[in-house]
């Protein structure tokens, strides 16, 4: 994807822009923001713009067609090179060969001005994940790069890195774009109905990435579907019914293997480490207790507004404005605030049986 098509940042690909019509690109940059808002995106695409041969003026972009940007298309371009971590670091070794193992991306490359593209680029994800001898030896790098090299270092978590790091950095901070923005954009180029691209894009924050990750799967709408439909069945349970529904809750959050978000993820799933299994099975829990707080903010909405309300899940709106008459909006959005907790929770590590019980009480054995 070139700079132009990039949906939102447009602040920060103005900057990246003018930077590179007047030929004054840093050494490094870091992009900050949330998981899944499109860093990687955008990196990649700077990194064609500042590497292609002839390239478009004002605004500056990527001509699609040089050698360098056909290597780009056909992922064969190895003067951008992506760095990603080796498991939850990223790890000297990747940088520079160590103990006779070759592999190291930096090693004999950075030395050497491209011969593709005009520029080398060096991107770098997750970097609050070097470890300290690999923060050190890129900071060395850093202080003096080669003029035809340049360094993106991607970060959700800035403030976990040397603060030697960040000071070398010229930062650009990347935020969610607004829901209707995104949802029109997603229906437009990936040809999906309103209702997906309106599910996706509330899921997704306005993170534009996990948007369109979430659009190029064909099976996650369906998936996503099934659990909101389980959300819906669910909330009109009685009371002695909760804890079968804690048990239920986990079940179904494993069948939705459909919706595992991050790369990583499917691989820690297929795993046979115990820790990588209960992380996918958290993964999941986490990403079924998300999908119950928006159809929980649906029924809040539908309680208060109506048929006036917005609603995420329109495909399911005569059942929504249904069952949200029967309770207050206080006491929606108090189901909605134990969902949360709930959400908040999982990160912390706490025992997943332990946290649905928790949970089907709070959720079925208040409001009655
Ligand atoms: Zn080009």
């Amino acid at each position: 994807m070139t700079l132009s098509k990039i949906m939102g940042h447009a602040g920060a690909i103005r900057a990246l822009q003018h930077a590179l019509e007047a030929d004054q690109i840093a050494g490094t940059y870091l992009f900050t923001g949330p998981e899944g808002v499109g860093k990687t995106t955008l990196a990649l695409a700077f990194a064609q713009a500042a590497a292609c041969l002839h390239p478009i003026r004002s605004p500056f972009d990527a001509c699609g067609k040089c050698e360098s940007c056909r290597r780009v298309a056909s992922a064969s371009q190895p003067e951008i090179v992506l760095i990603p971590p080796a498991g939850d670091q990223t790890q000297i070794w990747q940088f520079w060969d160590r103990d006779g193992k070759p592999g190291g991306k930096l090693e004999n490359t950075l030395i050497h001005s491209p011969v593709i593209g005009k520029k080398r680029v060096f991107i770098i994800e997750k970097a609050e994940t070097l470890t300290i001898p690999a923060a050190n030896s890129l900071l060395k790098v850093l202080e003096e790069p080669p003029s035809y090299a340049v360094f993106l270092l991607l970060a959700t978590h800035p403030a976990r890195m040397l603060p030697t790091i960040l000071s070398r950095s010229m930062i650009l901070r990347l935020t969610p774009t607004p829901l209707r923005e995104l949802s029109e954009y997603l229906q437009r180029e990936l040809k999906i109905t309103m209702e997906q691209a309106r599910l996706f894009s509330a899921y997704a924050e306005g993170r534009v990435g996990t948007a369109f990750r979430l659009a190029s799967n064909p099976k996650a709408f369906e998936a996503m579907d099934d659990l909101a439909r389980f959300t819906l069945q669910s909330a009109q349970l009685p009371p002695l019914e909760a804890f079968k529904y804690a048990e239920q809750i986990r079940k179904k959050a494993a069948g939705s293997k459909a919706l595992l978000l991050q790369e990583g993820d499917s691989v820690e799933d297929d795993s046979d480490e115990p820790s990588s299994k209960e992380k996918a099975g958290r993964t999941q829990i986490g990403t079924l207790l998300e999908l119950m707080a928006l159809c929980y903010r649906d029924f809040m909405a539908a309680s208060i507004l109506g048929e006036n309300a917005e609603l995420i899940f329109i495909n399911h709106r005569d059942e929504i404005l249904r069952l949200s008459s029967g309770r207050s909006p206080e006491s929606w959005r108090e189901s909605l605030d134990f969902i949360l907790k709930a959400r908040r929770s999982l990160d912390r590590n706490v025992s997943v049986p332990l946290l649905m019980d928790w949970l089907s009480v709070r959720l079925f054995c208040q409001n009655s």
